[in-house]
């Protein structure tokens, strides 16, 4: 029977079916990160023991400091965010777990790092407690966040029940235009569909242009599934995943590289194979993309305007909008290109990588930065990329801070906050009231597009400069 590629790794690792339709997984591999505290006190507590230490890779992420970093452990000023840090390094060594601690040269955000010493692989089932884990998926892999109960069944036996979701192929046809990234897809497809377009699904994303993007740009697409409501978002693994891969500290080698390479040119979808629910979208007609509201899908080209309410017939999206444009400062009818921005945030796991920091970069060079910037490397191995072209030099030229990796200002538990009631243009993944801080109003938008605010001060359609 025709299947797709996610029933293709799912039906490979199910271990056993239970009475209630629920499946139990065999899990690969498990990232963990700071919050991953509450499973192992849970651990603790029933007196059980990692099952597999060898499976799990914990990453500082979500509370490291981006400044500072010489300063180590006891330079985290704030004693809670140095507590979880500290824990995790406790909670790794006791079980045995390889964990990337915050001064290791190979930290970096869980969802940046792990991709980039070739652990995540296609075909494996991938887990981690945290809502974008589907970025995995660009390899090939299914990957989905679970929650703290679910952390620790995983770190207990190695395996998870879960339901299996339905499938959606989200075709994407056409050439990309000069100036449109993978960001603007994805924000594109969110604003189409919905945030909870693709609730209770597996996206596989395919046709032309995605099979034209990186793994770098391929990650931002998968990174973003969550926010409309997919359980994870995949796409197949071609030649160039396998040159990505290729000489990766934890890829497969010789022979074993040889047979894994056989079974990953098994996995793309059959060509008579059924999705339960199919969208396309046509590459060549999208613009960069901008949102101006407190959720994802609330979008619009950078050429268009701020929408009216008055003119949504569905009631309860209607006050949605109200409420969300009461947040945001901002007046119906309004151009994208006249909201000024108060500072800008580069980085996170959805625009924090190399190619990200290049476009941005281009931007920069030979300019002035308006307001404030911070530009923060998904890992450190991006950073000592980037530092080797010069781009940190660029940012610092125009003005940018160049800081240190980790998920900094995306969701700024580690201080790196927004003041209240000033407005960002931000690379991150989520526009949630108070998600860059209390207070904060957050548009997302590509990386070269946030260069292009920082650069101007206000929302600026990127192919302008
Ligand atoms: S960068 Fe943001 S979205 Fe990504 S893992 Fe960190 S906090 Fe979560």
């Amino acid at each position: 029977m025709a299947r797709t590629l996610f029933e293709k790794i799912w039906d490979r690792h199910v271990i056993t079916r239970g009475a209630g339709g629920d499946t139990l997984l065999f899990v690969d591999r498990h990232y963990l990160h700071e919050g991953s505290f509450h499973a192992f006190t849970a651990l603790a507590r029933e007196g059980r023991e990692v099952r597999s230490p060898k499976q799990s890779f914990a990453f500082d992420d979500h509370y490291v400091p981006t400044v500072d970093r010489h300063l180590g452990i006891p330079g985290v000023a704030d004693a809670e965010a140095r507590g979880l840090i500290e824990n995790l390094a406790r909670n790794t060594a006791k079980h045995g777990i390889r964990h990337f601690h915050m001064d290791d040269a190979r930290q970096g955000i869980v969802h940046v790092a792990a991709p980039e010493l070739g652990l995540t692989l296609p075909g494996l089932v991938i887990n981690c407690g945290d809502s974008h884990t589907s970025t995995h998926g660009a390899f090939g892999a299914l990957a989905f966040g679970i929650g703290a109960s679910q952390v620790k069944q995983v770190l207990a036996t190695q395996c998870l029940w879960q339901k299996q979701p339905k499938s959606m192929l989200i075709r994407i046809d056409g050439a990309l235009p000069p100036g449109v990234t993978a960001k603007d897809v994805i924000l594109a497809v969110i604003a189409k569909i919905g945030i909870g377009g693709a609730q209770g699904h597996v996206i596989e994303y395919a046709g032309a242009a995605v099979r034209a993007l990186t793994m770098e740009a391929r990650m931002t697409m998968c990174n973003m599934s969550i926010e409309a409501g997919a359980r994870a978002g995949m796409i197949a693994p071609d030649d160039t995943t396998y040159q990505y891969l290729a000489g990766r500290p934890h890829a497969p080698v010789g022979e074993a590289w040889e047979s894994a390479l056989a079974y990953w040119r098994s996995l793309p979808s059959d060509r008579q194979a059924r999705f339960d629910r199919e969208v396309g979208l046509d590459a060549s007609r999208l613009e960069p993309m901008v949102t101006w509201g407190t959720n994802p899908e609330e979008g619009v080209p950078v050429s268009g305007a701020v929408p009216d309410p008055a003119n949504e017939p569905d009631a309860s999206r209607r006050a949605r909008m109200e409420s969300s444009l009461r947040y945001m400062g901002l007046t119906p009818g309004m151009p994208i290109s006249d909201i000024a921005v108060d500072r800008v945030f580069i980085g996170s796991c959805t625009n924090g990588r190399l190619e990200d920091l290049r476009a941005a970069a281009a931007i920069a060079r030979g300019r002035k930065a308006r307001v404030p910037t911070v530009v923060s490397p998904g890992s450190r191995l991006v950073k000592v990329a980037a530092e080797a072209e010069g781009l940190d030099k660029i940012f610092l030229e125009a003005g940018f801070e160049w800081r240190d990796a980790g998920c900094s200002m995306c969701v700024g538990i580690n201080g790196d906050q927004v003041p209240s009631g000033e407005r960002s243009a931000s690379t991150s993944n989520r526009n949630f009231e108070g998600r860059q801080g209390k207070g904060a109003r957050t548009h997302l938008m590509g990386p070269a597009m946030a260069a292009a605010a920082a650069i101007t001060g206000r929302i600026t359609d990127v192919r302008a400069l």
